[in-house]
């Protein structure tokens, strides 16, 4: 037998659970795409894609996953043959710069590990060896390690020493759960997808963008018709919002969605995310007393709100979730991008995800099945989780 049936917990770092409220607004027969209420609602989404974003730039959206996005992003802001330095802090970093290499860039990578943050010295010693350099690839979240990048210095930095370059950055796991201040903060360029933080299925992405890379557009030798963000953000005509069909349904859903998210508050939302993830930290100190797991990035300040990377003895990574998915009915995500020789499937790896439409409940049975799990498997562990993690929801 198993204790599976009932309401399934997807707790892996994206797709992530999708609201009944988003779910309810997809299904419905299919609507007008030339005029009416659908045309009026994708205009109101852009403003409200910004406000999340923190920016009073510009957004267009794709019909992809956040491969695209990185694609269309790369697209809009350089020449084949330009020279870009990416900065990686996980897998989801050398996914972009290959995409970028093979678009016909000349990549350079600063590799800082799995378990770090970008190393603004060494940053600063590369910007300053080259200053030819396009645009610099971050990544503020990397799903793979679960590190979070301070994006704020990274633009004091290019200021600092008059570099040139384009900051791009990635955003597809942080975007509504870990603070972002686009604007504020510099970036350039900001790509996100909307089945993460923003809580709907799979297949609509976006590219925000301000002024400077705007205006840095119109210089490009050539760019893609099918990335090309220029009609998308300036759309004659409805279709060319999407560059063909729009993605009917999941508008509806990402309209839904995006309220639910600016009726709670976007500060609100980061908090949400950080208490949360501070009680799934306070268990995971508990735990990490029994000798065996152990938190990827030890620091909490360097920790993601929205994703949490774990190592026990390998295989028992991968026997925790098989355990957990054949008997819960509880899904946590695969080791990412941390393979090493003594492990080469990374089987003793498994990542939490705790994004988007996530709330206390769901957090203390996320960690009670975790534990039950670990009891189930034989992964020695400290004895007093539950209670510490209880502590921090229980202090609000
Ligand atoms: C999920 C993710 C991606 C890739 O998005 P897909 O939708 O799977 O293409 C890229 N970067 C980060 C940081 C991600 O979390």
């Amino acid at each position: 037998m198993n204790l599976s049936n009932g309401i399934e917990y997807l707790a892996i770092p994206g797709p992530s659970v999708i609201p009944e409220k988003v779910l309810q607004a997809m299904h419905r027969s299919s609507p007008n795409i030339y005029e009416g209420e659908l045309v009026e609602l994708t205009a109101n989404i852009v403003p409200k894609l910004c406000q999340v974003a923190k920016t009073g730039g510009n957004v267009a959206m794709y019909i992809s996953n956040g491969h695209g996005a990185w694609e269309a992003a790369l697209s809009n802001t350089t020449n084949i043959g330009d020279k870009i330095l990416v900065a990686a802090t996980g897998r989801f970093g050398h996914g972009w710069s290959e995409i970028a290499q093979k678009n016909g860039l000349i990549t350079t990578v600063l590799d800082f590990g799995t378990s770090s943050t970008i190393d603004l010295t060494l940053l600063e010693t590369a910007l300053k060896k080259d200053k030819t350099y396009k645009a610099i690839l971050v990544t503020h979240v990397d799903t793979s390690t679960s590190v979070k990048n301070e994006i704020a210095p990274i633009r004091a930095l290019l200021n600092e020493i008059n570099h040139d370059a384009l900051l791009l950055v990635d955003c597809i796991a942080s975007l509504a759960c870990d603070e972002f201040h686009m604007d504020d903060w510099g970036a350039d360029v900001m790509v996100a997808a909307c089945q993460k933080g923003i809580m709907v299925p799979p297949g609509v992405s976006f590219v925000f963008f301000n002024e400077k890379a705007k205006y840095l557009q119109n210089s490009l030798e050539m760019v893609s018709s099918y990335w090309d963000w220029r009609p998308r953000i300036n759309p004659d005509y409805y279709y060319r919002y999407f560059g063909g069909t729009a993605p009917t349904h999941h508008l509806y859903g990402l309209n839904v969605a995006l309220d639910m998210i600016l009726n709670e508050n976007i500060e609100m939302v980061w908090k949400r995310h950080e208490v949360l993830a501070s009680a799934i930290w306070a268990a995971i100190d508990s735990w990490e007393k029994g000798g065996e797991l152990k938190a990827n990035i030890r620091d909490k300040n360097l920790r993601s709100n929205a994703v949490t990377s774990l190592q026990v003895h390998s295989p028992k990574g991968t026997h925790l979730r098989k355990w957990l998915q054949e008997n819960t009915g509880l899904t946590i995500g695969i080791g990412l991008g941390m393979a090493t020789p003594e492990d080469p499937n990374g089987d003793g790896f498994f990542r939490l995800g705790h994004m988007g439409h996530v709330n206390a409940q769901m957090i203390m049975g996320l960690i009670a099945t975790l534990e039950t799990a670990m009891i189930a498997v034989g992964v020695p562990h400290g004895k007093n989780a539950i209670n510490e993690a209880a502590s921090v929801i229980a202090k609000l």
